[in-house]
């Protein structure tokens, strides 16, 4: 193992590694843009949960993005707090998020952000780097990974060599490898034809079952049909917090009934 590993491992030493909740309290967010300053994200609350997957929806620079960037530590709140299980993040330092990012976080963008100069296989092995696994181990998972999401033929290739749903796909895959709780998916089908925007959605109302899955879309049809909570957004603040499809499991049911409780948000 690495010193990166290291690290990884003695800052999750703290708290849980596997995260089930994932809580935002009063949540705020400015950012200074001249002289003045935008108040992206108002005081917002939410809670997320295992096995949720949800889809944020709302006009542009509504905060979306910044809510999820705030959610995966690539940016940092105000005010407010971020629970991952029962454990706050206020105190946490860099290399807190860093741990928190690496070990619990998928990402998965619109516009897959992939190395162009590198193979499928290496492009998702990268996502190990700061994992402390050997090389072998490491190119054993990516395959695996990539297999999972029915790439294993396209190992060798480079990214634009392949579509657009197969290029999504190997991000998904480099987003999955680590066996992250969280995927965050910022637009994962703002940049695909509807066929393959629902072969991508497949895959991850599948990743969805073990994990917490947080989607920002523009695709209304799309929110509706793959998710089990929508939340949308208007001017930084929530407008409103509901599940889209009945048939919910036993599992679900406390927090449905939570969620309609407003005094609870
Ligand atoms: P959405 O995802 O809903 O389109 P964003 O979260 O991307 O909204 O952005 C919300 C607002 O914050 C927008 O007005 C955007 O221009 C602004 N914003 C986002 N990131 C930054 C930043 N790093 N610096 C300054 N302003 C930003």
């Amino acid at each position: 193992m690495n010193n990166s590993g290291l690290v990884i491992v003695q800052e999750l030493k703290g708290f849980d590694v596997t995260v089930g909740k994932l809580k935002l309290v009063d949540i705020d967010k400015s950012y200074r843009t001249g002289g003045s300053y935008l108040n992206v994200l108002k005081k917002i609350s939410l809670e997320f949960r295992k096995n949720e997957f949800v889809s944020i929806l709302g006009p542009s620079g509504s905060g979306k993005t910044t809510l999820l960037n705030l959610i995966g530590g690539l940016d940092h709140y105000d005010s407010g707090d971020l629970i991952i299980n029962s454990h706050s993040t206020k105190h946490f330092k860099d290399r807190d998020w860093d741990a928190y990012r690496n070990r619990s976080v998928g990402f998965v963008f619109q516009n897959y952000n992939l190395i162009s100069h590198q193979s499928v296989l290496q492009n998702v092995e990268i996502a190990m780097t700061l994992s402390g696994v050997s090389s072998d181990e490491r190119k054993e998972r990516a395959t695996k990974a990539l297999t999972d999401v029915g790439l294993a033929d396209q190992i060798g290739k480079r990214p634009n060599q392949l579509s657009g749903g197969q290029m999504q796909r190997v991000a998904i895959a480099r987003a999955l490898v680590n066996n992250p709780d969280i995927i965050l998916a910022d637009e994962p089908t703002g940049a695909l034809d509807s066929k393959t925007s629902e072969q991508v959605m497949d895959i991850l109302r599948d990743v969805a079952k073990t994990r917490l899955v947080i989607m920002v879309t523009h695709n209304e049809d799309i929110a509706l049909e793959y998710s089990s909570r929508i939340i949308r957004f208007l001017d930084g603040a929530i407008q409103s917090d509901s599940h889209p499809i009945e048939e919910k499991t036993e599992a679900d049911a406390p927090i449905k009934q939570k969620k309609r409780d407003k005094t609870s948000m």
